[in-house]
């Protein structure tokens, strides 16, 4: 019986996750549930798979979640506040633990979970970004394995010799990662600035939370996307290209030297990554509908246009200039994508925000965590400074 800590319980990879729970009661018990502050989500997740221990990260939740649980008569410990994660990431009751916080909120969690060694399945994306020589450290350290959720990392993680050896004396050329391009391929720059948040969250193929769904839609999360491929794969920049393949079925692909191209292909549903995840190096049913390649008929492939979706070449440059680059590079998008959200800036400014984030914080190399979230913070009130000169 595997015993699963899902922080980011509540969002979307934390539900899917849950799907998968529900369908092996006999080889997975979800014994940690983390939110934000969704009190009444969270609330009825443990109702339903009382866990052990249940995170409540804003602590203006926890006398209600406290209350709603002596109410349906829920015997599950709760804990409240941000050092609560830690906990649930790396405490006894778990050996697996699923990091699908969104942003750089998770990565205190994500970190503890590799330090103690737990079977890390990652979805926080940010985490790896920000910190990725750290998190390779915790991850040696904890001596536990790591697999990719994200869908194109997972893809590769399955095409390689030895996922988690990464590239190094496989006899790989190139990795190939694939973007669906968001609900805006094919635009002309000018068409963009009159993108709504809830056109940039309206994505064709995937149903998923908002920050993410605006990455995608900037391709941002495929610039974020390269930098995780090359901290999880030991590529450089050069070995790492995007292509654009708008049906979303081929989720990314290996070359090799003597030729050979790997793809994995399967339905656009995350429980096809997570069930992979969780009962790797066995295969298990995750409720995914079988790949039709018939009716499919036909997959289609075109070129990323990182002129007019300038994130994309940012991230590279961040990912080229190593050290803090990322990290800020992070920051800057969150701040820029929140702001976006509420209405204070245009899908367009997110870019221009960035870039001017990147300019204007010094960049040197990091070591340690404290250091990388002062930048990480100097980032945040930089962008946020711009945000408030320039477009209020
Ligand atoms: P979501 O917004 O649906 O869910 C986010 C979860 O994190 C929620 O449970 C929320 O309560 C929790 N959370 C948010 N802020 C928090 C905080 N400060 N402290 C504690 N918990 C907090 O997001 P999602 O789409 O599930 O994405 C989660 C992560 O997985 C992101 O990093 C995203 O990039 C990555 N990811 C998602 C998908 C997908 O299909 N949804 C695919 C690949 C990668
Ligand atoms: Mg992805």
């Amino acid at each position: 019986m595997k015993r699963i800590a899902i922080l980011g319980a509540t969002g979307s990879i934390g539900t899917s996750t849950l799907d998968v729970v529900a369908r092996h009661p006999d080889r997975f018990r979800a014994t940690a549930l983390a939110a934000h502050r969704s009190v009444e989500a969270l609330a009825a997740l443990c109702e339903r798979f009382r866990p052990e221990l249940a995170v409540i990260a804003d602590p203006d939740g926890e006398p209600e979640l406290r209350a709603r649980l002596v109410a349906a008569g829920v015997a599950t410990r709760v804990l409240a506040g941000p050092d609560a994660l830690v906990e649930a990431a790396a405490g006894d009751h778990a050996d697996t633990v699923v990091a699908a916080i969104v942003g750089a909120a998770g990565l205190p969690s994500t970190l503890a979970a590799a330090r103690a060694g737990k079977r890390l399945l990652l979805a926080n994306k940010e985490a790896v970004v920000m910190a990725g020589p750290l998190l390779l450290a915790a991850l040696a350290a904890g001596g536990g394995p790591l697999l990719p959720i994200d869908s194109e990392h997972n893809a590769i993680y399955q095409c390689l010799p030895n996922g988690s050896a990464g590239i190094a004396g496989a006899g790989v050329r190139r990795l190939l990662l694939t973007a669906s391009g968001g609900p805006f391929r094919g635009w002309q720059a000018e068409r963009l600035a009159a993108v709504t948040p809830d056109m940039a969250c309206a994505h064709p193929n995937w149903r998923m939370g908002r920050k993410i769904s605006v990455d995608s839609a900037t391709l941002m999360n495929k610039g974020l996307e390269v930098i995780e491929a090359h901290v999880l794969f030991g590529a450089p920049a050069d070995a790492i290209e995007v292509v654009v393949h708008r049906q979303s079925i081929v989720h990314s692909l290996v070359e090799y030297l003597d030729g050979s191209v790997l793809a994995q292909l399967g339905q656009p549903d995350m429980r096809t990554a997570i069930a992979y995840g969780l009962a790797w190096p066995e295969r298990i049913e995750a409720g995914v509908k079988p790949l039709d390649l018939v009716q499919l008929a036909r997959l289609d492939f075109e070129a990323a246009d990182g002129a007019t979706f300038r994130c994309l070449p940012l991230a590279y440059a961040a990912l080229r200039a190593g050290g803090n680059a990322p990290a800020i590079l992070n920051a800057a998008n969150e701040e820029a994508v929140a702001a976006f959200l509420d209405g204070r800036v245009k899908f367009p400014d997110i870019p221009s925000i960035i870039e001017e984030t990147l300019q204007k914080v010094s960049h040197r190399a990091v070591d340690a965590l404290d250091a990388l979230f002062d930048d990480d913070l100097t980032a945040r009130r930089q962008a946020q400074r711009i945000i408030a000169a320039r477009f209020s």
